[in-house]
């Protein structure tokens, strides 16, 4: 841990920092399974729909990240970029495919991922540095879900049914799939023991105290 990340939980009074971990603590009991349902319940989209179809629309996208196999050309190391500032902006990473496939990194929001990870004893399932690794496995796969023939894949596996043309049946675009699918490659290839849902909850948390600090 470097010296910058020991000021960022710092930057708390001690009645803040214990309700954040508190909070941690309340998050950590929660399944992936069910982090995963309410990521998708919250998309703007799924507010009024059947909360059982949400859940299995969970957890098919989370079954095809764990198994997704990435082509070559995502396969390939992304170019990464280091910035700062993420916290203001609740970023950790984000990919962009032009001119040439890059990861930005937010370092600030890393050293704070890695230090809370150490504070809440969840270095079985985070170890240390692997946060890092799973932002760039993370982009990696949004890379190869840009691709037509994965989008129609993971329509095809969640089977959503956005309407009919004659016998025809259209699959539906299910917004925040595309999210888990990222989430669940990272997990399994880094590999982490919990789902980087969890860490990101726990950072959200963290990053708005830090910012109204
Ligand atoms: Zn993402």
């Amino acid at each position: 841990m470097t010296a910058a990340a020991i000021t960022l939980l710092d930057r708390l009074d001690g009645p803040t920092r214990r309700g954040l971990l508190r909070q941690c603590r309340a998050l950590e009991h929660r399944s992936d399974t069910e982090l995963a349902a309410e990521f998708l319940a919250e998309q703007p989209t799924h507010g009024a729909r059947d909360a059982d179809l949400v859940r299995r629309w969970a957890e098919l996208a989370t079954q095809f990240g764990a198994r997704l196999e990435l082509e070559a050309t995502a396969r390939q190391p992304l170019r990464v970029l280091e910035r700062g500032n993420g916290i203001d902006q609740m970023r950790l990473a984000q990919f962009s495919s032009r001119p040439v496939p890059t990861v930005e990194l937010y370092t600030d929001t890393l050293d704070l991922a890695e230090e809370l990870t150490a504070e809440l004893g969840w270095r079985d399932w985070f170890p240390a540095g692997s946060v890092r690794l799973a932002a760039e496995a993370h982009e990696q796969a949004h890379g190869q879900l840009q691709h037509p023939r994965a989008k129609r894949e993971l329509k095809r596996a969640l089977d959503a049914t956005a309407g009919r043309i004659g016998r025809l049946r259209l699959l539906a675009h299910i917004v925040g799939a595309d999210e888990l699918v990222a989430h669940s490659y990272a997990q399994r290839v880094v590999p982490l023991g919990r789902s980087p849902l969890l860490l990101s909850a726990a950072l959200g948390l963290a990053a708005d105290l830090i910012r109204s600090n």
